[in-house]
């Protein structure tokens, strides 16, 4: 199994090397991690000075690569921040170099980062989530080159609402639509697990899941529908800002997963999906 989300120094946000990174994920049994640092351009503070050299990045995965092989796969991704007025530049980042895998995410709705709270500010829960995967279903629609769609609950990380969990029932028509648009082009969908931690949208709970722990409060019906419309593709992250979260709560996400009439994970080496039975 492959961690396909995660991020090192290279990004700002986090800390830690990549080495650091594929110590924790020999540790966890995983048999290869892919490493998935930011590109957001006009996230709020960005300057050009703090966006990643992708050459130097590249040289240093490929590098880490080498030495870790063959005990655990490394590969090259990048997690893409979808806005609808920076899409044509981060189609040229993407296909200036050769990633293993591009994993589109939403970070930013309207120019507003959600981890400010005011992102919520005068939205119910319906409004704030229904606003946040319309964002998701534009970049699914809209960006052209990218595997798969990243983290579709992020919005609940940092919501102040008493249950914070994010049902399929409530936003079934924006989820039908993003799911046709993967299933039809072969993209695949991410099942983070970050969102579940306890130290964010996991501990309200409240969800119809089946987990009682790192994956409290997930709504499991989010992937029966993925499957009922012929979603296979599922790609598993941590989106661990360096080691501590390395393969975060993969075993009880692989137990929905079947439940949900998954047989494989999914991870994607030279822009292809690789299946793994589970
Ligand atoms: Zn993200
Ligand atoms: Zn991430």
């Amino acid at each position: 199994m492959f961690d396909s989300h995660t991020h090192s120094f290279f990004s700002k946000d986090s800390r830690g090397s990549p080495e650091l990174l594929c110590e924790a994920a020999i540790r966890k049994g995983l048999d290869g991690i892919i490493i998935t640092d930011h590109v957001d351009y006009d996230f709020p503070g960005y300057t050009e000075s703090s966006g990643i050299d992708f050459g130097a990045y590249l040289n240093y995965i490929s590098r880490v690569s080498a030495r870790y092989a063959p005990a655990l796969k490394v590969l090259k991704g990048v997690e893409v921040g979808i806005q609808p007025h920076v899409v044509d530049r981060i189609l040229n980042l993407v296909q200036s170099y050769t990633f293993d895998y591009v994993l589109a995410s939403v970070h930013i709705i309207e120019g507003i980062d959600p981890y400010l709270g005011s992102y919520y500010q005068g939205k119910t829960k319906q409004q704030a989530y229904g606003r946040y995967l319309e964002e998701v279903l534009f970049a699914v629609e809209r960006f052209p080159d990218f595997d798969a769609a990243g983290h579709f609950d992020y919005i609940i990380r940092y919501a102040p609402y008493p249950d914070r969990s994010m049902k399929y029932a409530d936003h079934a028509d924006l989820f039908d639509a993003i799911f046709k648009k993967l299933i039809s082009t072969g993209r695949g969908l991410e099942v983070n697990t970050a969102s579940y931690r306890k130290n964010n949208g996991g501990r309200a709970g409240g969800g119809s899941s089946a987990g009682g722990g790192c994956s409290a409060g997930f709504d499991i019906n989010i992937l029966k529908r993925y499957r009922e419309l012929g979603g296979e593709i599922i790609c598993l992250g941590s989106d661990s800002h360096g080691p501590d979260y390395v393969g975060y709560g993969f075993d009880e996400f692989v137990e929905l997963l079947k439940e949900s009439g998954f047989r494989y994970v999914a991870h994607f080496e030279g822009r292809r999906p690789v299946f793994e039975a589970i």
